[in-house]
């Protein structure tokens, strides 16, 4: 009776142990062959450099990035140049500001430096794009504090982590008026924004938070029940309404 077994290396490898070794090895070629299919090389090494570099940035393939070399590689060599010093100012100059953490060319950003704003009110956001994007609205004329991120047990970030003992220090020194939590409306946002509430309750300045509740140009019937249920319950007078 014929055996399954291939006596090769003194009987060690059955029939069923080759054929999971030839799989993982075929696994392994088709891996590769992908692997040298997006590592197209070009016929520049400077090319090939230059790629690969704009390839790092977040959200642009190979295909892209050598579209923009290419792009550049048209470009006047004044105009590159002004680029080029632009990307090395971002990294070598730009700093952050040492009182609300923002972007800035300076020690204090032209926020915090704006005598005319009102700088008893002080708006807690997490990162610097939630400043622009309250910028944008050109509706709020206080000050920022940018946490630099949230409290996320779940990534290891912790109050410790954040720009929080600076904002303690904010709020005992500068006398505020009020304290807007503009913070995503995630479970992070939600526990971030419960914690510095409770820490800075004993400053006795007044929290406030942004309003959650139906977007403008939304259709009631396709809303969320969190969402209409909040803006129900957080209703304005509509008055109020009339001035935006
Ligand atoms: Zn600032």
């Amino acid at each position: 009776m014929p055996s399954r077994t291939l006596n090769l290396a003194n009987g060690l490898f059955d029939y069923a142990t080759w054929s999971h070794f030839i799989f993982v090895a075929m696994f392994l070629v088709i891996i590769i062959i992908f692997a040298l299919m997006n590592q197209t090389r070009y016929s520049s090494h400077l090319l090939d450099n230059a790629v690969s570099e704009f390839a790092k940035l977040p959200g642009i393939g190979r295909k892209t990035a050598l579209r923009l070399v290419l792009h550049i590689l048209r470009q006047d060599k004044s105009d590159v140049e002004s680029f080029a010093e632009a990307i090395r100012s971002v990294r070598n100059d730009m700093c952050y500001c040492h009182v609300c953490h923002n972007i800035s060319d300076s020690d204090t950003c032209e926020i915090c430096a704006d005598k005319n704003r009102n700088h008893r009110q002080i708006c807690v956001v997490e990162n610097v794009r939630d400043v622009m994007a309250v910028e944008s609205t050109h509706q709020y004329n206080g000050i920022y504090h940018v946490l630099g991120g949230v409290i996320s047990p779940m990534d290891g970030i912790g109050p410790d982590d954040l720009n929080i003992d600076s904002l303690d220090d904010k709020i005992a020194s500068n006398a505020a008026d009020e304290v807007i939590l503009a913070l995503s409306t995630t479970m992070e946002g939600d526990t971030t924004n419960f914690y510095i509430y409770k820490r800075i309750a004993k400053y006795g300045v007044p929290v406030t938070t942004i309003a959650r509740g139906i977007a403008v140009g939304d259709e009631l019937e396709y809303a969320d029940e969190v969402t209409l249920g909040r803006s129900i319950v957080n209703r304005v007078p509509f008055d109020k309404t009339l001035t935006y």
